[in-house]
């Protein structure tokens, strides 16, 4: 293992960490007036409506320093708040980051999640316009707040979906979850060992999607110029099976998807066979996938099959038909909401 510099934070002080973090960051959007500096940060979004959305991490909780670099865990932090404002039909604008820090933590090492923080605000368009710096006795907390805009006509809810919508994934699902399990069989075979050489060879999607997800702007913005406005919509983070009873439940609707619909990469479909794991049930309530699960009026159908990486995976029905899946073979099955929910009994 090669020796990495290593600053103690005691020699900054709070004051002085969190200036030498943030003094070079520069505001980009008209909406932030005031950033980092004074007692609260200020924001107009004149007409727009504002989306506030918050999220918390905890260390040994939602990840493991064992195997997620830190600026990865801070990209991805960023990251699955801007999720929460696409899914709404919005655009994030500012976020505020507030950290616990442990002893174990260098100012090297928060320089390293702080330029994942920076990447993702860079690639996104977002400012960072505050946050609070605590020491923790428990490891490394990270809890992120992100504001954003979004028209009033155009919010998307969940509770929108109708009789007869086609609801629609973007991208692929349950390759961030194989990744997952990728990297806690490699941590489980080479504790211990000195010289870490894991087999990450060929599977270098599904670790990407666990360890450097996006958020779908590119998707919310095709939508926008294709004139579609979705009848409900929320992020994939705990898989599709909850997330789509969330939008029934909500909307008072049932559902029917069909196994052969669900959009699923390569690399998770031969990582599930390695493993000797259901591949539908990794596709299903695998989480973490950070798509977009959505309803369109039938109506918008041939518009929709225009937009690359969009899949019609079924639709909305009446409530009483219940939610369920048809496998290949044609047989219902229900859907249930097993999730990926860190709360849950194993
Ligand atoms: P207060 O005492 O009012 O909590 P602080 O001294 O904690 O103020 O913060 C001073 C300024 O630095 C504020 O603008 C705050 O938003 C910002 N700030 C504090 N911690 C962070 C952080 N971890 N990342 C970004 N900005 C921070
Ligand atoms: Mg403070």
């Amino acid at each position: 293992m090669e020796q990495k510099k290593r600053t103690e934070i005691s020699t900054l002080g709070e004051f002085g960490l969190i200036n030498h973090l943030t003094d070079k960051i520069k505001l980009k959007n008209t909406s932030s007036v005031k950033g980092i500096g004074d007692d609260a940060a200020v924001v107009d979004y004149k007409d727009k409506q504002v989306l506030v959305t918050t999220d918390l991490l905890l260390e040994g909780v939602h990840f493991d320093l064992t195997y997620v670099p830190l600026k990865h865990l801070g990209y991805k932090s960023a990251i699955v708040n801007f999720s929460d404002i696409y899914a709404m039909n919005g655009q994030p604008k500012q976020m505020t980051v507030s950290l616990g820090i442990s002893k174990r933590f260098s100012i090297e090492d928060l320089e390293e999640i702080y330029s994942g923080l920076q990447l993702a605000c860079d690639v996104y368009g977002v400012d960072l316009v505050g946050g609070d710096t605590s020491a923790s006795m428990t490891g490394l907390t990270i809890s992120i707040t992100c504001l954003g805009e979004v028209e009033k006509e155009k919010i998307v809810y969940r509770n929108g979906a109708k009789e007869n919508d086609l609801i629609c994934v973007s991208g692929d699902l349950g390759a961030a979850y194989m990744g997952l399990q990728l990297l806690e069989r490699e941590k489980k075979v080479f504790s211990g060992e000195k010289v870490f050489k894991p087999a990450f060879e060929g599977k270098e999607y599904i670790l990407e999607r666990q360890l450097k997800p996006e958020a779908r702007k590119d998707i919310i913005k095709e939508l926008s110029e294709h004139h579609i406005v979705p009848t409900s919509m929320m992020d994939i983070s705990d898989g599709l099976s909850s997330e789509l009873l969330h939008i029934c439940n909500q909307s008072h609707t049932g559902c029917r998807i069909y196994e052969d619909r669900i959009p699923i990469d390569y690399q998770t479909a031969t990582m599930a066979e390695e493993f000797n794991m259901s591949l539908i049930t990794a596709a299903l309530n695998g989480g973490e996938d950070y798509e977009l699960l959505f309803t369109i009026p039938l109506s918008a159908h041939d518009e929709i099959i225009t937009i690359p990486g969009i899949r019609i995976i079924g639709h909305i029905t009446k409530k009483d038909l219940g939610c369920y899946m048809i496998t290949r073979d044609g047989t219902e099955i229900a859907l249930k909401a097993q999730g990926w929910n860190s709360l849950s009994e194993e």
